[in-house]
């Protein structure tokens, strides 16, 4: 069988997740959106489905996945919905929709509602993708509560650059939200990842941890608080001495400098790995870092081999050794992206 495997170490999720909700404090959402980040959404809220006051899922699919594995945790729908008749899923399943515009206000009011639905209500403080205006929220707020179908309403907003050293975009959007909340009664959720790390003032009821659950720091360095859940490996299964000045792969993109040991590994873009991480990007071998030779391929790529190392030889593409942000800045992405990516692999499960 094909080498290729992304190890979930479930364990190392249940650890992050205690250390989020630790510096966060109050609830904290497991982000498990786009399939857990492409770790598999359903096998990690399972894994969590004891500590987890709650789950994030984009949309409706998603969360009825996850209902129907068994998950009976609180699950918010992050994008809301996308037709009217989809509220009658929310209800059927128990979700919390997240409302963001007027459509969905609407269309959540005309609603029959056997019994009140819990609903996040979204403020759009300044990144301008979803969410109403500050001056907006207070009637939108209004017409929720009054309608008599409605249990509770969480107020919620997402920042733009939480993630970013300059910290004027953040604070700006927490004030505008302050402002705009100020007399509105009920819980509220500011924080993602970054936010909960690196802004105090954004920690409030309710956190929404995604990418550092995963154990993957949020500001492109290694926080060695969180522990990486994939370990995306693979295994040499060819192997040549190339004399110097002879080029490798596609394109012949790289030549050798110097009589060079190179490994053929199984994994390639079609499985997820950027075939933009070129010549230089780290790899490790049997746990010592090395480099990637010439393009990547569909289904393998070229790396070179120390004198002891060839066929059989162990490859993490990611994790433990290789630090997924030095892939991602290699091939000019961000993790997030790689993770979601992933497939062809073959998925083990650690407890
Ligand atoms: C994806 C998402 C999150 C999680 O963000 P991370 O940066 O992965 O922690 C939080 N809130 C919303 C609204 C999201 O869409």
């Amino acid at each position: 069988m094909r080498p290729l495997c992304a190890e979930i170490r479930l364990d190392r999720l249940r650890e992050n997740y205690q250390t989020l909700k630790q510096i966060h404090g109050g609830k904290m959402l497991a982000v498990l959106k786009a399939d857990a980040y492409g770790h598999g959404a359903l096998r990690c809220a399972h894994a969590l489905a004891d500590i987890a006051d709650g789950f994030a899922v984009a949309f409706l699919e998603e969360a009825a996945e996850l209902r129907r594995g068994g998950i009976a945790n609180p699950i918010v729908l992050l994008e809301g919905v996308f037709e009217a008749a989809e509220y009658a899923e929310v209800e059927r399943l128990n979700l919390w929709p997240v409302v963001g515009n007027q459509w969905q206000l609407e269309s959540l009011l005309a609603h029959e509602w056997q019994k009140p639905v819990q609903v996040w209500l979204k403020m759009d403080s300044g990144m301008h993708r979803t969410g109403f205006f500050p001056h907006e929220y207070a009637p939108a707020y209004t017409a929720l509560a009054q309608s008599g179908k409605v249990a509770a309403i969480v107020k919620t907003s997402h920042y733009a650059c939480a993630d970013e050293e300059e910290r004027g975009m953040t604070e700006m959007q927490t004030e505008a939200f302050d402002l705009a909340c100020a007399h509105l009664a009920g819980e509220e959720s500011l924080a993602n990842s970054a936010a909960a790390l690196a802004y105090p003032q954004a920690r409030r009821d309710w956190g929404r941890a995604g990418l550092a659950l995963y154990g993957i720091d949020p500001f492109l360095g290694h926080d060695p608080r969180f522990k990486p859940v994939m370990r995306l490996v693979t295994e040499i299964f060819g192997e040549k001495v190339l004399q110097p000045h002879e080029p490798i792969g596609y394109g012949a993109s790289f030549y050798t400098k110097r009589s060079t040991r190179v490994g053929l590994a199984a994994g390639g873009y079609a499985d997820g790995y950027p075939r933009r991480a070129a010549t230089g990007t780290p790899v490790a071998v049997a746990g010592r870092r090395s480099r990637i030779l010439g393009r990547v391929s569909m289904d393998m790529l070229t790396l070179e081999l120390a004198d002891h190392e060839g066929i059989g030889s162990e490859v993490e593409l990611w994790g433990d050794t290789v630090d997924i942000n030095e892939v991602a800045a290699a091939a000019g992405t961000i993790a997030y992206e790689l993770l979601c990516n992933v497939k062809r692999a073959k998925f083990v499960y650690i407890q």
